[in-house]
């Protein structure tokens, strides 16, 4: 069994609703959820003219190679980006591998540890609140020192 943290986020509709499917289809698939850290609202950044996101993080025990747990999460977003409205809107839900064990994994359709997480409130909070003490495999840094550093970016 393999630990990971699987990274989600949902921009449109009912939101909770697609956090609660999503999780749902997750455990369908035989992946076991440990923890799920609260849930953030976040405001876009890029694309400024979109709703507001929701975010969180799921720590999850799999069998699963890192490969067969991407295909899996891709799958989940395709079931629940059917019910999308819009054609070109923000999505129903988006799920990213953000650590897979210590992995590290630099293919053209995954890499591992998440690119640029170190950057993101959104995903270090919530990581925190899973295991402060998980260390970035490359970073060599702890996920709580990751948070305390961006924070002092920002200062
Ligand atoms: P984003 O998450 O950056 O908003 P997408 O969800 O559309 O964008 O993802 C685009 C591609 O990112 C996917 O097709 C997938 O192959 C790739 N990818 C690379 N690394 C990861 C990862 N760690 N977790 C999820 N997807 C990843
Ligand atoms: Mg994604």
């Amino acid at each position: 069994m393999h630990v990971a943290y699987i990274a989600f986020g949902t921009n449109m509709g009912d939101k909770r609703r697609y956090i609660r499917e999503a999780l749902k289809k997750i455990k369908d698939k035989g992946i076991n959820i440990i923890k799920v850290s609260s849930i953030y609202e976040t405001e876009p950044y890029g694309v400024l003219e979109q709703d507001n996101f929701l975010n969180g993080v799921v720590q999850v025990e799999t069998d699963l190679s890192p490969e067969m747990l991407l295909e899996s999460l891709m799958s989940i977003e395709k079931e629940l980006d059917r019910v999308r409205i819009k054609k070109w809107g923000p999505r129903t839900i988006d799920l990213d591998i953000i650590f897979y064990e210590d992995f590290i994994i630099n293919k053209e359709n995954l890499v591992v540890p998440h690119k640029d997480m170190e950057n993101r409130d959104f995903v270090l909070k919530p990581l925190c609140e899973l295991d402060e003490n998980f260390i970035h495999p490359t970073l060599k840094k702890s996920v709580k020192k990751l948070y305390e550093d961006l924070q002092n970016k920002k200062l």
